[in-house]
């Protein structure tokens, strides 16, 4: 249920209905927009009676929340939510957000060389991940605290925000002390204790899809780390497992479109994990612009063919230039025309 107060509504008659909810045994979340402030009520299993509401001074009215989400539903907030990253760096506002960087951080001179390489052909934060989680236990696991460590000194000297990936409870403590976002990948979509952990930090997550996840699961997995206190969570689309297997995964662009109808929540696109192929990774990256995603996120390496992961979908720092010179123009449409939506 959200109640929405009438935009003259005075703090007492907001405070008068969260006293309310709480004497009814649920949790409320005011959510102030511009006009007017909205109330949601959480906590609740079945519907609920609105007419305790519609009766208080203030109230404007009453509405049943019919999804089985809340606080990420646009339902509960109309308005887009833009996520700070750093004083001149948001996601979720008019900027085609750009993430750019290795699969895994290897060394400190190949990935300052990255960096630097990518800050300079206009990418807004860089991703490396330190802890890697990998199919085969003999596959290279990332250099741990020392990647983190590194990622903090490349981000020092390039000045771009960092993302890292954190693959579970034991490591989130410290992704979150070095990075200015942490990862949740996809193998920990349904992970509700990293999750839960996830909605204790004040640090931004991207949470990217479970491979075989629907939408509505990955919403509910949002709500997770939203109901336990942190708004600042970016979807991130990566493909799934279909039956194709001309690519490594099926990028779901009508999920991103489906999306911005349903969550207030930023959609990115990952379009390296989703075609796992370099020659589909700029095609695939104007797509997701045009649709009208709010960033994507992609892998570059400065010697694909010695990537110690994920090499055979990394595109050079040549042709992350070129990305992001025609995804830039594509950003510059979707916004001269408005969003598809
Ligand atoms: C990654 O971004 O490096 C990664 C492992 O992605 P995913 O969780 O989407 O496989
Ligand atoms: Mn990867």
């Amino acid at each position: 249920m959200l109640v929405v107060m009438k935009n003259d509504a005075t703090d007492d008659q907001i405070e008068q209905v969260v006293a309310r909810i709480h004497e009814l045994g649920y949790e409320a979340r005011p959510v102030p927009g511009s006009d007017r402030t909205a109330i949601g009520i959480v906590g609740n299993e079945g519907a609920l009676d609105p007419s305790p509401f519609i009766a208080m001074p203030g109230v404007k009215e009453a509405i049943p929340v019919t999804r089985p989400y809340k606080l990420v539903s646009r339902e509960f907030q109309s308005e887009s939510s833009v996520i700070p990253i750093s004083e001149d760096i948001k996601i979720g506002d008019d900027t085609f957000a750009i993430i750019a960087g290795p699969c895994a951080v290897e060394d400190e001179a190949l990935t300052l060389d990255i960096a630097e390489k990518v800050r300079a052909a206009g990418a807004h934060m860089f991703r490396g991940g330190a802890y890697k989680p990998r199919t085969s236990p003999y596959s290279f696991q990332g250099l741990g605290e020392k990647g983190l460590k590194i990622l903090a000194r490349v981000r020092e000297k390039v000045g771009l925000p960092i993302v890292s990936e954190a693959i579970d409870h034991t490591v989130y403590d410290i992704v979150e002390e070095y990075c200015d976002i942490v990862q949740i990948g996809t193998r920990n979509m349904q992970n509700f204790s990293l999750l839960r952990r996830a909605g204790r930090s004040t640090k931004p997550v991207i949470l990217k899809r479970g491979m075989a996840a629907t939408v509505e699961e990955w919403l509910m997995s949002a709500e997770y780390i939203v109901n336990e206190g942190n708004p600042k969570v970016i979807l991130c689309e990566r493909g799934i497992r279909t039956f194709c297997n001309h690519s490594r995964n099926t990028l779901d662009l009508s999920a991103v479109l489906f999306l911005l109808q349903e969550t207030h929540l930023p959609v990115i696109v990952d379009p390296s994990h989703a075609s796992g192929r370099r020659e589909q990774v700029i095609p695939l990256s104007k797509a997701a612009c045009a649709v009208g995603a709010n960033g994507i996120m992609v892998e570059v390496h400065s010697k694909p063919e010695k990537a110690l992961s994920d090499g055979q979908q990394s595109i050079t720092p040549e042709e992350f230039g070129q990305l992001a010179y025609e995804v830039k123009h594509i950003a510059n449409i979707v916004k001269e025309l408005g969003k598809c939506l």
